[in-house]
């Protein structure tokens, strides 16, 4: 359903993707992770368009988002993007941040909005937090309105970008719970993670991204006990 065929990017002389393809599937969670400056951020952020490719092709469901025409309000409401930093809207609600662009973009009514809303946020935990402002809020809970936000736009493809990488360990958790639901009712998802418990228990497959390339994609299963290259079993015996 997200498809990359053969894409290049460059930030001027830095080659940072490299002749990367990857078909993420409908309802795959797809884990990817490398080292530092491997890719993975730029890898999503062109998904997304916030980012310009040189040379190949991005397609959704296949659309070539990656055309330079390519409408890219109706790309990012169909592609849902969470960050490590939460970047909430300070001085608005939980519900109101999570309100906000279905009624801005989407045209939904204020009702039904607040309602869809209100479901969203019990299905983080946040039931009780929904009038609470980003800064009421742990970082686990605000990433969680994230989520919810993210969510009310109903996309097709969710990708995370290490959202649990600026939270204190004991509220990794509930996020990653969070995310393993989704998970769970079929949400297509493109997950950049150092948490390698999520990558084994609800990645259906894992990327290894090293220096602008995907070098070794498998099952989790596979990945973490028995990987093919040398360049993954170094990555693991670094990180394991
Ligand atoms: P990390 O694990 O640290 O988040 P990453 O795998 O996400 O790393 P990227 O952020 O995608 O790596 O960066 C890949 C390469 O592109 C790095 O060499 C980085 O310095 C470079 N890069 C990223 N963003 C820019 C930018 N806006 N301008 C110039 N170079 C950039
Ligand atoms: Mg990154």
């Amino acid at each position: 359903i997200l498809e990359f065929d053969g894409v290049n990017k460059y930030f001027g002389d830095a080659h940072v993707l490299r002749d990367v393809d990857l078909d993420v599937e409908d309802r795959e969670v797809c884990v990817v992770i490398g080292p530092s400056g491997s890719g993975k951020s730029t890898l999503l952020r062109c998904a997304n368009r916030l980012e310009a490719i040189q040379s190949g092709e991005i397609r959704l469901e296949g659309e070539a988002i990656s055309a330079p025409d390519a409408d890219i309000n109706r790309l990012r409401q169909r592609i849902g993007m969470v960050f490590q930093s939460f970047n909430l809207f300070p001085h608005k609600t939980a519900l109101e941040n999570v309100t906000l662009g279905p009624r801005k973009v989407k045209g939904i009514s204020k009702n039904d909005a607040r309602e869809r809303a209100e479901e969203l946020l019990a299905s983080v935990g946040l039931s009780d937090q929904t009038d609470s402002y980003p800064g009421q809020l742990s970082g686990g809970q605000q990433q969680r309105v994230a989520i919810a936000r993210a969510l009310a736009m109903e996309p097709d493809v969710m990708l995370f970008d290490e959202v649990t990488s600026a939270l204190d360990p004991e509220l990794v958790g509930e996020v990653l719970d969070v995310m393993g639901e989704l998970a769970e009712e079929g949400m297509t998802m493109l997950v950049v993670t150092h948490q390698m418990g999520f990558a084994r228990e609800v990645g259906d497959r894992v990327v290894l991204m090293s220096e602008g390339r995907i070098v070794e994609t498998a099952e989790p299963e596979r990945f973490f006990a028995d990987p093919d290259t040398d360049r993954a079993q170094q990555f693991l015996s670094k990180i394991l």
